[in-house]
């Protein structure tokens, strides 16, 4: 007969071999710090790996790797096991400002492409079976995204490709890198297109902020004047996704069966113009827009979310303005205390 003592070691034992493992690649970015949050809520033990920690807060990652996934053996290192489930959302990227000026195409190339050949060679030698990749809208060709009114992307239009940045270019080698290692190695491989995601959290001054929180920023800065500066005519049309829901949608994905390329953004349309109305709006703010010259991307791009319904029977649901509600108060706190 077992001792109580043995019994308790015992049961605290397959407490521990019970705990799912997750490792989450690019734990100190805007998604990955937010993904990190929701595994633990879910009970993972997680492991999270980044060139920095998250600026805002607190890792809740129970072991923090500070390391470029650029080097093999760091990425080594981070796959010590095999994870029940790997997020590799490392990146090297940013807004407008930073994408589509042509000056860190070299970067963006090479420094992503490197991050996805270790991980998946380091995820193939320790049989580490089932990982998540985060693809992006920007991947579409440019030509079919001339329309402000643009009827939404489908996951088929990716090809014939002919993305319009070289970060849109280095996804789509990504995307065949994967679904090869899915081929040839039997990884279980998901990946998702993310279009636009914003939320607290998320860089809203250093360059590399999305056009949500560059805007919120604006608003909550225009002061008496009253003025927001937006680039180009401010015609061009975006959809944005609440970052909760992106996760929601990345989790059920990563545990579907569902081995296509699916779109995970909102299909609520909005012109840049709109956005700043709707932020003033929420900011109780009477503001004037200065259209000048900047990068613009494509002029129309929408989510079309057919394939994500049939596959995942779920599709992203709130409204634009829920997420904006809580996203613009924390950006002015933020620039209350920058002040
Ligand atoms: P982010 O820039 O906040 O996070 C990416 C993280 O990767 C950063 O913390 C960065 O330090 C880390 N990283 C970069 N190079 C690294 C390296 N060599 N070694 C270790 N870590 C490294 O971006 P995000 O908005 O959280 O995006 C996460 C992923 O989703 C990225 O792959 C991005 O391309 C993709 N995505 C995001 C959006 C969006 O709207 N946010 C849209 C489409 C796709």
């Amino acid at each position: 007969m077992p001792t109580v003592n043995e019994d308790v070691v015992q049961s605290q034992f397959e407490t521990e071999v019970k705990v799912k493992t997750t490792l989450v690649c690019g734990a100190g970015g805007f998604i990955g710090s937010h993904l990190v949050k929701r595994l633990k809520r879910e009970g993972f033990w997680v492991r999270g790996v980044d060139l920095k920690f998250p600026r805002f807060s607190e890792t809740e990652a129970d072991d923090f790797v500070i390391g470029d996934l650029r080097d093999i053996v760091v990425c080594r290192e981070a796959v010590d096991r095999g994870f029940d489930e790997v997020y590799q959302l490392a990146a090297d990227m940013g807004g407008a400002g930073y994408i589509f000026t042509g000056e860190n195409d070299a970067d963006v190339m090479h420094n992503s492409a490197q991050i996805n050949l270790n991980m998946l060679e380091a995820c193939r030698r320790r049989n580490s079976k089932r990982i998540f990749y985060s693809s992006s809208a920007c991947i579409y060709p440019e030509h079919i995204q001339r329309d402000p009114n643009s009827p939404g992307l489908a996951e088929s239009d990716a090809y014939p490709a002919a993305p319009d940045s070289e970060y849109g270019w280095e996804k789509l080698f990504s995307e065949r890198l994967y679904r090869s290692y899915a081929r040839n190695h039997g990884l279980i491989v998901r990946i998702a297109r993310y279009h636009n995601i914003f939320g607290p959290e998320g860089a809203w001054n250093d360059g590399r902020e999305k056009a949500p929180a560059a805007l919120c920023r604006k608003v909550a800065q225009a002061g008496e004047s009253g003025e927001v500066e937006v680039w180009g005519d401010g015609e061009q049309t975006r959809s944005f996704l609440y970052v909760d829901e992106c996760l929601e949608g990345t989790v059920r994905l990563m545990r579907s069966d569902c081995t296509d390329v699916l779109n995970i953004g909102s299909d609520e349309m909005i012109s840049i113009n709109g956005l700043v109305a709707m932020i003033s709006d929420l900011a109780k703010m009477n503001v004037r827009l200065k259209h000048i010259p900047g990068p613009l991307g494509v002029r129309g791009r929408n989510s079309d979310n057919s394939l994500i319904v049939k596959k995942l029977g779920w599709r992203p649901s709130q409204s634009l303005i829920c997420g904006i509600e809580k996203t613009y108060p924390w950006i002015s706190q933020q620039v209350k205390i920058a002040k």
